[in-house]
């Protein structure tokens, strides 16, 4: 979804809202009409877009200036909360529409957090870890007024991790002495008051949000409480009952996973371990190539290839030597393959107009942010296909950041154990809201039930602190 669609889909909830909404007082309709209308506006719009230039030499010696962004949507629910992205996509739109998404994800969630997003246009594989470092430490000096603790806490998102969240955390501390700086970032290494859990609580969550739908949902309605057959959500019932069956049944369910990066080789992982759903990974991906054997993948190994190389195997003498058996295609194989579930956990805008009529998975997750388009959206819809939303599905980082924010604050410290479990249990309590209003109260579309989920806590929160008249 780009920024036009997400803010488009906001209004249109906030339309749907004006029936739903039980917490105004008795006001005149003309009132209640102004009310919606201010909540709509700020909704859709952004707080405030930073845009600065980083200059760094490169180990040659030449000097390069990188855009670099900071865009803060809203902090209604609590301070302003998103990652920072190194890629060379990297654009404003882009950075604004990740932060709406943010605040509509950290609403859905119940987290105490609004919506940011920074950016950086760099392709970290082409700086060195000096360059790097001085990129991060110039950032934070760019964008120090406009963050910390409990102002606007970034996080790692796709090409920073952990040391990258390090380097920051040390830049503030330079900068703000004093301050409680741990706080001012989540995402860090343990090392460094970062929380256990963090670096794979998103594919554990994006998996889980999945797992949750079939088996303690679907498994749990009685068959029969849908009774259209051409029902819409009929089909999509039918679809995961489908899934548990062949489980039970002893047969696998096939599972591919688009990226291979934090979030999908860790989904990866869990699908090819899980003892309760039978999975075999057919297919697994990254920037170059998909992998593919229709009698699975050996994830472990492939995993332990990853670490060491930062790639998946692209020859045959490099598959051999990890010893998997696969066939080796072309980056977006992975999308058209006969399967049951697909998980993508790349980037963005992976099924559109192009390839959304090809697309044979009956479940797709998106473990990455906005990875289908509006009309690819709409489209696998009416074929009865379910498509977990990225702000449902991928919200266990954001949720462990939260722990440790809180960490940091509370000397406090969770164990991994503990970390996951809260972060199920969140998972869990927002998957329950939006699947329960979306079968029994046969709402439009999946994806708009998490945004009218989160419009109206946002809505209610605006509405509470008066900022609607
Ligand atoms: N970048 C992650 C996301 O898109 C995590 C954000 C955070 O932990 O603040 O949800």
């Amino acid at each position: 979804m780009s920024l036009v669609q997400t803010q488009r889909t906001i209004g249109q909830v906030m339309n749907e809202l004006k029936e739903d909404v039980t917490f105004l007082p008795k006001m005149t309709a003309e009132a209640r009409e102004n009310a919606f209308e201010s909540g709509k506006e700020i909704l859709t719009t952004t707080d405030k877009v930073i845009k600065s230039y980083i200059r760094v030499s490169k180990d040659d010696g030449r000097i390069v200036r990188i855009p670099a962004y900071r865009i803060q949507h809203n902090d209604i629910a609590g301070f302003y909360k998103g990652g920072i992205r190194y890629s060379e996509l990297v654009n404003e739109e882009e950075v604004e529409n990740l932060a709406v998404l943010m605040t509509l994800k950290n609403a859905l969630h119940e987290l105490p957090y609004g919506g940011a997003k920074g950016g950086v246009v760099v392709n970290p594989s082409d700086y060195s870890e000096r360059e790097l470092n001085l990129i991060s430490k110039k950032y934070v000096q760019r964008f120090a007024p406009d963050i910390g603790p409990t102002h606007d806490i970034p996080a790692p998102d796709m090409g920073t991790n952990e040391q990258v969240m390090d380097w920051m955390v040390g830049e503030y501390k330079t900068i703000h002495p004093g301050e409680n700086y741990m706080g001012a970032f989540t995402g860090k290494s343990i090392e460094n008051g970062g929380a256990q859990g963090r670096r794979e609580a998103t594919g554990k969550g994006t998996y889980y949000s999945y797992t949750w739908l079939v088996n303690e949902w679907a498994r749990k309605q009685p068959d029969d409480f849908l009774h259209d057959g051409k029902n819409i959500h009929k089909l999509q019932f039918e679809k995961l009952k489908n899934l548990y069956t062949k489980s039970d049944r002893g047969e696998k369910i096939s599972i591919a996973i688009q990226g291979f990066g934090n979030v999908g080789s860790v989904a990866a992982l869990e699908a090819y371990k899980d003892k309760k759903l039978h999975h075999n990974v057919i297919s697994v991906s990254d920037h170059q190539v998909t992998l593919f054997n229709t009698d699975g993948l050996e994830i472990v190994n492939l995993v332990s290839y990853q670490e060491e190389n930062g790639h998946l195997p692209r020859t045959k003498e490099a598959l051999e030597s990890v010893g998997v058996k696969a066939a080796i295609l072309e980056r977006d194989a992975i999308l058209t393959m006969e399967m049951d579930v697909l998980v993508l956990a790349a980037i963005e805008d992976q099924i559109m107009e192009g390839n959304m009529k090809e697309i044979k998975a009956d479940i797709l997750v998106e473990g990455a942010n906005a990875p289908i388009n509006v009309a690819a959206d709409t489209h696998l819809h009416q074929k009865g296909k379910v498509v977990i939303p990225d702000i449902l599905a991928n919200a266990g980082g954001v949720t462990v950041s939260y722990l440790e924010w809180k960490q940091d604050r509370i000397t406090q410290l969770y164990t991994k154990e503990e970390a996951l479990d809260e972060m199920y249990q969140h998972m869990a309590a927002s998957c329950e809201k939006v699947f329960s209003s979306y079968f029994y109260r046969e709402l439009e579309g999946i994806r708009k039930t998490c945004y009218l989920h989160a419009a109206k806590r946002l809505f209610s929160l605006l509405y509470k602190h008066g900022k609607l008249f």
